[in-house]
């Protein structure tokens, strides 16, 4: 099989490659098992394209508006060597030297199943049954979100932290059809020397020219290289018996249960020992970033409570947060030095907290027509959520003067903020959709109605929780009244 020629796109109307995908006027469905691995395949597809088609700018504004024709595809992949993306070669290199290497299941190719080897790790779904036997189409897939999407430390200390760094967020622009989403999260090359400063950069493939020493510089990195960075050697053993693939739900003669792999031993930019030793940060395209005196570092998803939503501003147009200034992925400046107008931003990732694999972001946001120009609206209907939190966690509080033990307020506390944090998602998603038509003294209004009503509706909750203890129900009482004056508070 290979990746740029044969059909191992897992479709709701069966298998299809990705001169289909990219040529026809037809609205395909990814079909895969888990939101996750539909993500990886959005970023595998989009830098297949990338490799293939390798536009600038302009003839990528191009096949954004009229589409690609299947002779523009086979004239771009005449220029190219196809053996590397052959399912036997594709990210496999061979190690050189004499370390051991290291078995597991598949089920560790899908991030969050299986965790660190700390005493407090766990995993997202315990139930590693879900995957145990993959078809040779599949393997690709997850050999790939293994190197760009999974936390080195999920692995222990046999794990290693790839380019991107360590379980980074991913921020991705999703249009109204496969081919235009694939499209839109095409890298152009011209744009991308662009906004890193870099020209002559290698770009042969990590498989074919496996990167050497102890640190592996930023700058020496081309686009082509990067897109595909390793961080281990890796080997899929095939076994001669039929399976239905546990990733695509297909048919397959080949299964594959296990992997093998090894570290290497240099370091990219993206870690600490990296950044110590000047590697410095590639700016990978789906990677948004916080830039401090200490560095560049990519943007994680950290806690339970964690929402998508309080980054979103940070997400699409730089900002200047606590002296750290958040700089949107590549591919989202992109997209709108290209103003190809409405399109949602999609964000994924996994929640990862000391090796455990808490929570999974795969959300999606209606960005407006000019979001440049929408800018501070779209900041601003955040901030109101952000405001309203603050309020509440002033009310709660409260709590601490009665005299209870600290910790058991503690998780009170929290429960409240993390149930007012995803409904705020709800009600700051829908005014989004809102942002083109309406005016921002009427939005703000409306959003700080609706937080409002949303908080205090948690926070009674919790009084009618607590209406038969006296001196607790009083302290909430006292929050109740700071929560009830929030709009004299802050418009
Ligand atoms: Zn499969």
């Amino acid at each position: 099989m290979n990746l740029l020629t044969d059909q191992f796109i897992s479709t709701t109307e069966g298998k299809i490659d990705l001169k289909q995908l990219l040529t026809q006027d037809h609205n395909y469905q990814l079909q895969y098992g888990f939101d996750e691995v539909q993500l990886a395949m959005l970023q595998l597809l989009s830098s297949l394209t990338t490799f293939v088609l390798k536009p600038t700018l302009n003839e990528l504004k191009e096949y954004l508006s009229t589409g690609l024709s299947p002779s523009q595809y086979e004239a771009a992949l005449q220029k190219l060597d196809l053996t590397p993306f052959d399912d036997d070669h594709f990210m496999q290199s061979v190690s050189t030297d004499d370390r051991s290497l290291a078995t597991a299941p598949v089920a560790k190719l899908v991030s969050g199943i299986e965790c660190g080897t700390s005493v407090t790790a766990s995993g997202l779904f315990s139930d590693t049954s879900r995957v145990e036997r993959i078809c040779p189409d599949c393997a690709p897939i997850l050999n790939y979100n293994l190197h760009m999407n999974i936390k080195g430390e999920c692995f222990g200390p046999t794990g290693a932290t790839g380019i991107r760094g360590g379980g980074s967020l991913t921020t991705i622009i999703s249009k109204a059809t496969l081919r235009q989403t694939v499209l839109a999260n095409t890298i152009a090359v011209d744009y991308f020397d662009e906004i890193r400063g870099v020209k002559d950069s290698n770009n042969e493939l990590m498989w074919t020219d496996p990167p050497s020493g102890t640190l592996y510089y930023g700058h020496q990195i081309g686009l082509m290289r990067g897109l595909f960075a390793l961080a281990y050697h890796i080997n899929f053993e095939k076994h001669g018996e039929p399976c239905i693939c546990d990733i695509c739900g297909q048919t397959s003669d080949i299964s594959i249960t296990d992997f093998t792999r090894l570290k290497y031993l240099g370091h990219y930019g993206s870690t600490k020992n990296g950044r110590d030793g000047g590697a410095q940060w590639w700016p990978h395209p789906y990677t948004p970033t916080i830039k401090t005196t200490e560095g560049t570092f990519q943007v994680s998803p950290k806690g339970d409570g964690w929402q998508s939503w309080q980054g979103l501003a940070s997400y699409i147009v730089s900002r200047q947060i606590d002296e750290k200034k958040a700089v949107p992925a590549p591919v989202i400046q992109q997209y709108t030095a290209m103003r190809k107008g409405h399109a949602y931003l999609l964000v994924g990732g996994n929640i990862a907290d000391q090796g455990s694999v808490v929570g999974r972001i795969y959300e999606l946001y209606a960005m407006p027509q000019h979001w440049d120009d929408r800018m501070d609206r779209v900041t601003k209907l955040i901030d109101a959520g952000i405001d309203v939190k603050h309020i509440l966690v002033q009310a709660l509080n409260k709590l601490y003067g009665i005299g209870y033990d600290k910790k058991f307020v503690n998780g009170i506390k929290q429960q409240v903020v993390d149930q007012y944090m995803a409904n705020a998602q709800f009600i700051i998603q829908d005014l989004l959709v809102d942002v083109d038509r309406k005016e921002l003294s009427n939005m703000r209004q409306q959003a700080f109605t609706r937080l409002q009503t949303q908080a205090l509706k948690i926070y009674r909750q919790l009084m009618r929780k607590y209406q038969n203890q006296l001196p607790t129900f009083k302290a909430l009482a006292k929050g109740e009244r700071i929560l009830a004056r929030i709009s004299k508070v802050t418009m």
